[in-house]
């Protein structure tokens, strides 16, 4: 374990944020991670427990104590060989993970967490730089061919798996770079671009080919789901062509909010505003970019991506930006004795809200006002949860100023075209069903083709596609070849 008596001699210490002014003049990263002494004393304070919390809290079960204990160490090299063990793509997931690990840890029950997610963000960062991160070929070719549908972090960690199992792998991706929502979706100051690349570079290595701007069937007339893709390609000619295909296709169809004004010029999906500006980031001119310049910015939807929403148009040079919930205030502590080790319900104040946004609770929106098609406003109502049911509260309506409103409630499921391209069998909630079973886990309905990440499971996190990439990769292999060494 780290040091014996580390938990009760160290403090936990938080990785620094460069001062507002300065971080919202660009959309640079700007969390500073910690040093290699102090990564070596928040490695000590893990008390390498019996039964480790935090190792059930994480999706991919990354070992956590054996990497804190061989930071603590000084043994950086054996630290990334643990974590890349659990985990395909560390560096994504030690700067934009919520870290359910850390309130799951043994130590949060009554003092601060050991700072696990900015151990990890050292470790991978260091191996990087040290040029440990190589790629891994495989042993042997096994003559298979699978189709992975979708960039993200669920088809990245799946095709990795899988070429390093031996397969020969491509990647169909109908946005023009690889990423999924890493890419167009996340801001740039969450995460450079340039730790996708990296990877990406790796995976070639490893012998995955990625056809980037190639859409498999075809989108709903009308969709606003990106797509910048040049060629098509037809699910029957996947299943021609390859021994198995992996949709990962992720959950991309945004909630929308079909109030009176809906229509009126100024009212957009989150979707369509954050992947223009990630573009543009890239270097590509955007033709009529979304902009919040000198606006007054109203965000509907309180969770992450409402908050990138909020510091995409503080960047943007926003009069004002103002993010609206419906759900009443939550606790600024949450209740450990009831929620330890699971996550817990608190109120979370992003980044994105420290640079500046009027928080918005317990309301909902009635109407978007405008004037000559333009949005001008937006009529709100207060409301209030009464046995699980929400209810108006009379004579709370109001109509507030707004040049422009994001729409940020969340994704209601995938995009059907696709799945009925396949055939694939729908859930209940219009993802593609496939359990995650050990035996038959991420097989759909339809022979030899597979599905996991926010496809399978709904809207998610990079940790959780992770997960599900790697586990549908295992299911691969071994319907492919009998059985699998692949870790699951
Ligand atoms: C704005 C925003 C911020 C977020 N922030 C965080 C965060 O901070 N931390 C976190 O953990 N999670 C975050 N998430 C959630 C996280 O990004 C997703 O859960 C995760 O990316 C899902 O991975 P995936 O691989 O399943 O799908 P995706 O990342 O959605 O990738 C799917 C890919 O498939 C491609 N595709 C779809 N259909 C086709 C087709 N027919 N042909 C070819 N290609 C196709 C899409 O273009 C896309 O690139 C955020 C999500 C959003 C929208
Ligand atoms: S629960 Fe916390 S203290 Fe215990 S092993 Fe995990 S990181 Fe270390």
């Amino acid at each position: 374990m780290g040091k014996v008596t580390g938990f009760l001699e160290y403090e936990r210490i938080e990785e620094g944020y460069e001062v507002v002014e300065t971080r919202v003049k660009n959309y640079k990263e700007f969390v500073i991670g910690l040093t290699a002494e102090q990564a070596q004393v928040q490695g000590a304070r893990c008390m390498d427990c019996g039964t480790p919390f935090c190792n059930n809290g994480c999706p991919v079960n990354n070992i956590i104590p054996d990497f804190n204990d061989l930071v603590y160490r000084n043994d950086w090299k054996n630290a990334i060989t643990v974590l890349h063990t659990t985990n395909n793509f560390p560096e994504f997931t030690g700067r934009i993970c919520p870290a359910p690990c850390e309130a799951s840890c043994t130590l949060n029950v009554n003092d601060d967490p050991v700072g696990i997610k900015s151990i990890e963000h050292a470790i991978i960062d260091r191996a990087w730089a040290e040029g440990w991160v190589k790629p891994q070929l495989p042993k042997f070719k096994t003559g298979k061919k699978v189709a992975v549908i979708g960039s993200g972090p669920a088809g990245l960690a799946a095709a990795q798996q899988l070429a390093r199992a031996g397969h020969d792998v491509v990647v169909f991706e109908k946005n023009d770079r690889v990423g999924g929502l890493l890419r167009y979706g996340i801001p740039d100051f969450k995460m450079e671009k340039s730790h996708i690349d990296r990877r990406t570079e790796q995976l070639k290595a490893e012998g995955v080919v990625f056809r980037c701007g190639v859409i498999v069937g075809e989108l709903p007339k009308g969709s606003k789901v990106t797509n910048w893709a040049k060629e098509r390609v037809t699910p029957e000619q996947l299943q021609a062509e390859f021994d198995a295909v992996l949709l990962a296709a992720g959950s991309e169809v945004s909630r929308d909010l079909p109030v009176p004004g809906r229509d009126l010029d100024g009212v957009h999906f989150a979707m369509e505003f954050l992947p223009q500006q990630n573009k543009v980031n890239a270097g590509d001119k955007v033709k009529g970019q979304l902009r919040a310049d000198g606006k007054h910015v109203i965000v509907i939807g309180g969770g992450d991506t409402g908050s990138d929403c909020v510091g995409t148009s503080n960047r943007h040079g926003a009069v004002n930006v103002t993010q609206f919930e419906l759900l009443p205030m939550p606790p600024e502590q949450e209740n450990k004795d009831l929620t330890w080790p699971y996550w817990p319900y608190k109120l979370r104040t992003s980044s994105s809200h420290e640079e500046g946004c009027q928080r918005e609770f317990a309301i909902a929106t009635k109407e978007f006002v405008g004037e000559k098609g333009k949005v001008t406003g937006v009529k709100t109502v207060r409301v209030q949860w009464e046995g699980g049911k929400m209810v108006e509260v009379p004579g709370s309506e109001q109509v507030l100023k707004a040049d422009m409103v994001l729409l940020a409630m969340g994704f209601t499921n995938p995009v059907n075209t696709l799945l009925e391209g396949f055939g694939v069998e729908r859930d209940a909630r219009g993802n593609a069903k496939a359990t995650t079973d050990f035996t038959g886990g991420y097989a759909t309905n339809v022979a030899k083709v597979f599905a996991a990440g926010d496809v399978r499971r709904g809207q998610s996190l990079v940790v959780w596609a992770i997960r599900e990439g790697r586990q549908a990769a295992r299911a691969i292999d071994e319907f492919l070849m009998g059985a699998s060494d692949l870790p699951r």
